[in-house]
């Protein structure tokens, strides 16, 4: 088992960079200078590849050049920040882009201004991702077999990313809160489905039977999810 206090970052070991420039020479450069500095590179010409490649997963930094041909990476960045947190460099022009850059807040989080040397990007995106697992280890708290990032409501189980529903992520932080603790489906709909218009008497079993399903594809050997007749469930959380 892993120990506890110390989480593993998210990122994986080699991380991917995704590159979103309309000038392949400049791409090609960068991509060249990422990849023999041991990262993953991608690349795609226009804005609108961006967010379904950054939905998809496994991007952890985005190298946005601002003056894209179908959106602007300014839109593209806004795009981003309605569902990812995910590290934006941008590339900027000498003219008034970088003034924007620098006002707007657009939640980039550094710009290099063309034309850049390929060793100084690569520079500024090491330093970023560096920053970015110091916080992601502050964010998470371990809960024995789980660690829970409340913040990016986010869960892992035996070290790896669940994908979780909306209401999957509610039931499991709820029964994290207090492992061992048995919560009635009465007292699960009251904190889970709040704000929902619609659940019925099965709706609490429902989603933990997908949960269930989801936890035993990381580990068949385990069901922490228990359930107690004529009262409720808890968590067994192995620690
Ligand atoms: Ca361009």
């Amino acid at each position: 088992m892993p120990d506890a206090a110390f989480p593993t970052p998210a990122m994986a070991a080699t991380p991917t960079i995704l590159i979103a420039e309309d000038e392949t020479a400049i791409a090609d450069t960068v991509l060249y200078a990422l990849r023999s500095e041991g990262f993953a590179a991608e690349h795609v010409l226009l804005g609108g590849e961006v967010a379904p490649k950054v939905r998809a997963g496994g991007v952890d930094l985005v190298v946005l050049d601002v003056g894209l041909p179908d959106i602007t990476g300014f839109d593209v960045c806004r795009t981003l920040r309605t569902f990812s947190e995910v590290p934006v460099i941008f590339l900027t022009a000498r003219d008034g882009e970088i003034d924007r850059v620098v006002g707007l807040e657009l939640g980039a989080d550094d710009y290099v201004v063309k034309p850049f040397s390929p060793r100084e990007l690569v520079a500024r995106v090491r330093a970023r991702l560096r920053r970015r697992t110091q916080t992601e280890i502050a964010a998470w708290q371990a809960h024995g077999t789980f660690e829970i990032d409340r913040e990016g409501k986010r869960i892992r189980y035996c070290g790896h990313a669940l994908d979780l529903t909306r209401y999957e992520y509610g039931l499991l932080e709820v029964l994290m809160h207090r492992p061992g603790a048995v919560l009635s489906r009465m007292q699960l709909m009251d904190r889970v489905w709040a704000d929902a218009l619609e659940s019925g008497d099965r709706t609490v079993d429902t989603h933990i039977k997908t949960l269930r399903a989801k936890l035993r594809s990381l580990n068949e050997q385990d069901d922490p999810i228990r359930t107690h007749r004529g009262l409720g469930y808890s968590l067994d959380t192995g620690g």
